[in-house]
């Protein structure tokens, strides 16, 4: 009998498609010219580069020159952050963030933190949602610069940008969003959102690893992230990842082309594993908003039992999942985002995030559903946490 695999953990990376490792292949090869080269086999790379350039903006409804290609999300967050910090020196030292942020964005922050700028933290309430209202409080004279994830990769909830950007451009203060899930996953335009930086990553939407762009509003003021060659208009320097950049290309142009139909299918699997997990297993949670949440993301408490000890059993039965972020796991700290909803740390240790994809089908689900009762039970039979904890709040 073939071994089950069950992959659901696509918030952490998803599998290249077919059709993005075939148009990568030839600049390995043949196509292995440098793109500041200027002799034809340069130029036929720097084309490419072009070309996926203008598919990326038109994607997000920006013009080509404000998108700049990173090594991925993590680099694209940085630079939005330190690249508007330094820039802005002069007006002031203040910047603005959620305690929900990935680390690629909370980092940056506390390093600037650590060097003379100041750091406020938006609260989140119980869904983690950020009220404008709080975003308007929070801003000084000082402030240069907000953060706000569109969406959140632990719980899925998706973030009020619309009306946050209301709020900063009427104070005159940069905006930057982490658009890394929901890029290629939900309709992202900068002009709808309001945004001035938004970071995106191509691994999360069945593109390669290594590769990202950050778009930058005309007109915003940058420092450059690497300093050496002229690469993307001087703002981010090195040779470009040419392969990388034309498979993210390719997986794009597949996302518009299947975005819409695949989150209307993978949120009815969604909400199916929710009701199921409900009825299924007592006492326990749903983290993040009920409707405001990414089609893919199922994240749960299941009271009393360990998040880890979840994820080593599903392993075992063929099921990939995550506990919290992948970044995270592997530790022993219970999720920050968890916390920073106000969700005490003996709930948050019990969280579980199954996060579909692609491959996902109603089997899959159906399969889950039969395998995670009787592994919570077993679990929460042996575990010291009490399954009692937070009765009230499931
Ligand atoms: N931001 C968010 C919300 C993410 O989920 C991730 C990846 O997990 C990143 C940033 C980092 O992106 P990358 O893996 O491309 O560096």
């Amino acid at each position: 009998m073939e071994e089950k695999f069950i992959y659901l953990d696509y918030a952490a990376t998803t599998p290249m498609r077919p059709e993005v490792v075939e148009v990568m292949t030839p600049y390995f090869t043949k196509e292995f010219g440098n793109p500041s080269s200027l002799y034809t086999l340069g130029r036929n790379a720097r084309g490419a580069i072009e070309d996926a350039r203008d598919r990326v903006a038109a994607f997000i409804g920006a013009d080509s020159r404000e998108i700049v290609f990173t090594s991925g999300g993590t680099e694209a967050d940085n630079f939005a952050i330190k690249g508007v910090a330094y820039a802005n020196e002069k007006k002031g030292k203040h910047i603005i963030a959620t305690p929900i942020e990935h680390h690629a964005v909370l980092e940056p922050c506390h390093f600037l933190n650590k060097r003379g700028f100041e750091l406020t933290y938006l609260p989140v309430d119980e869904h983690g949602i950020v009220d404008p209202a709080d975003v308007e409080k929070a801003i000084t004279d000082t402030t240069v610069l907000v953060s706000v994830m569109h969406a959140n990769n632990e719980v899925g909830t998706i973030e009020p940008l619309e009306e946050i950007s209301k709020v900063t451009r009427a104070k005159g203060v940069y905006l930057h969003t982490d658009a890394v899930q929901t890029f290629g996953h939900i309709p992202v335009n900068v002009n709808d959102l309001g945004v001035d930086l938004l970071s995106v990553s191509a691994h999360k939407l069945y593109g390669p690893k290594g590769v990202g762009v950050l778009y930058i509003r005309r007109g915003t003021r940058m420092v450059s992230f690497m300093q050496g060659g002229s690469q993307e208009n001087n703002r981010r320097a090195g040779t470009h990842n040419v392969a990388g950049i034309v498979g993210f290309a390719k997986a794009v142009e597949i996302a518009e082309r299947e975005m819409a139909a695949e989150a209307t299918r993978l949120a009815e699997l969604r909400d199916h594993l929710i009701r199921g997990i409900f009825e299924k297993i007592p006492n326990s949670r749903l983290n993040g908003h009920p409707s405001k949440r990414l089609p893919n993301n199922v994240s749960m408490c299941l009271v009393g039992a360990e998040g880890e000890a979840i994820l080593l059993s599903l392993d075992m039965e063929g099921i990939s999942a995550s506990s919290g972020s992948a970044c995270t796991s592997g530790t022993l700290d219970p999720s920050h985002v968890l916390l920073a909803m106000g969700i005490p740390a003996e709930i948050a240790h019990s969280s579980l995030r199954l996060t579909l994809g692609k491959e996902t089908t109603k089997e899959d689900i159906d399969y889950v559903l039969d395998i995670l009762p009787p592994t919570i039970e077993r679990l929460r039979a042996m575990s010291p946490l009490d399954a009692s904890w937070g009765k009230s709040k499931c």
